[in-house]
């Protein structure tokens, strides 16, 4: 199987960064991504709007130019594959990393496709694989989707939305404004403390105006093809409904770093383990790279304070080897 100094396993932008980092130091690298590339940005709702400012999701030392403070998903999927292009990363997409082991000092990987090894590897494999599931009944009917895409689908349509946090809030406005019938059920008492700025008023007021229903305090306790109940601070509730988009957050692939032999923290936040100062992870020339580190701490990690993993891991990679000599 071929050999590469690095191999990057996620196509996202940390994936992209590292890949970036190896080529100006002079490594061999293959970055493996399983879907397309930057498969999550690829996957968010079709209107996003990114809550950073263009120049904080650059990498290469590359500008990112918008004519909005923020830009919008298909501006960054522009931009990264732009990026992929100018650098002409080393990139084999719809080829998914199923394992990783380590012989002696030798990593090998077996992707869907191929096997190959590396002296390093560098696992940039995001959170946005593995949604959080209510786990309650009817939650596998087809009509309950965890992704959220575009308002049109849901127009005329009776949607309950889970959630309060940015996902929510976009997709309950969105389909609001395409003419759903919005109910938001909200586990706290009200709208999350990250939701972006400027959005949270545009929600507050439909809400005051009963033009999208909120129920706080409230949780969603089963799912039926017609209707969904819902536990409420005056009781239960059953209403009449279409689409429920339980948009209650994502989280790493947990059962994948394990299988590759990566430790977890054992509180509720799962973290994987590893050296802040390097990225190194307990087992001695396996890296992680990007939002993956925090675990389900998945607010900590954004591109901007995790674009430099790829120069730390680098770096890193460069100390071992000077030291062998
Ligand atoms: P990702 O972009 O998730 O990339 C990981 C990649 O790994 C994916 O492409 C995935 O397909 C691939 N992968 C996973 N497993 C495998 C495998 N086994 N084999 C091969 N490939 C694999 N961050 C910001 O900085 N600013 C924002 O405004 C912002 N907005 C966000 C909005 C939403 C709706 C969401 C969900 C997240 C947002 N984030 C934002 C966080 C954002 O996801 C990350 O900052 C960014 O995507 C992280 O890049 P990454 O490369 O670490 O992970």
């Amino acid at each position: 199987s071929e050999h590469y100094d690095m191999l990057v396993v996620g196509g996202g932008p940390i994936g992209l960064a590292c890949g970036i980092a190896a080529q100006k130091a002079g490594l061999s690298y293959l970055i493996v991504e399983k879907g397309c590339l930057v498969n999550s940005l690829y996957h968010y709702p079709q209107n996003m709007t990114f809550f950073s400012t263009s120049e904080r999701l650059e990498i290469g030392d590359i500008p990112f130019v918008s004519i909005n403070p923020k830009p919008k998903r298909a501006e960054a999927l522009e931009y990264y594959r732009r990026i992929q292009q100018k650098f002409d990363l080393n990139t084999h997409l719809f080829e998914e990393v199923i394992s990783v082991s380590k012989q002696k000092d030798t990593f090998h990987i077996t992707t869907s496709k191929s096997t190959y090894t590396a002296s390093y590897v560098v696992v940039a494999t995001g959170f946005y694989d593995i949604p959080c599931l209510l786990n309650i009944k009817g939650e596998d009917l087809p009509k309950v989707r965890h992704y959220y895409n575009d308002p049109h689908y849901y127009a005329g349509q009776k949607v309950v939305v889970v959630g309060a946090s940015n996902s929510s809030v976009d997709a309950a406005l969105e389909t609001y404004r395409k003419g759903a019938d919005v109910t938001l059920v909200v586990r706290g008492e009200g709208i999350g403390p990250r939701v972006k700025y400027w959005v949270r008023p545009d929600m507050e007021n439909r809400i005051t105006n009963n033009e999208v229903r909120a129920l706080f305090n409230s949780k969603l306790t089963e799912i039926r093809p017609t209707e969904v109940d819902i536990l409420t601070p005056d009781g239960l509730i059953t209403l009449e409904n279409d689409f429920v988009l339980a948009l209650t957050g994502y989280q790493p692939n947990f059962a994948f770093l394990e299988k590759i032999g990566i430790k977890l923290s054992e509180d509720a936040s799962r973290q994987p383990m590893h050296n802040p100062d390097t990225m190194e992870t307990n087992i001695p020339g396996l890296f992680l790279a990007g939002v993956v580190c925090g675990g389900m701490n998945t607010h900590l990690w954004f591109i901007e304070n995790s674009r430099v993993h790829a120069t730390q891991i680098v770096k890193r990679i460069s100390e071992i080897e000077k030291a062998k000599g």
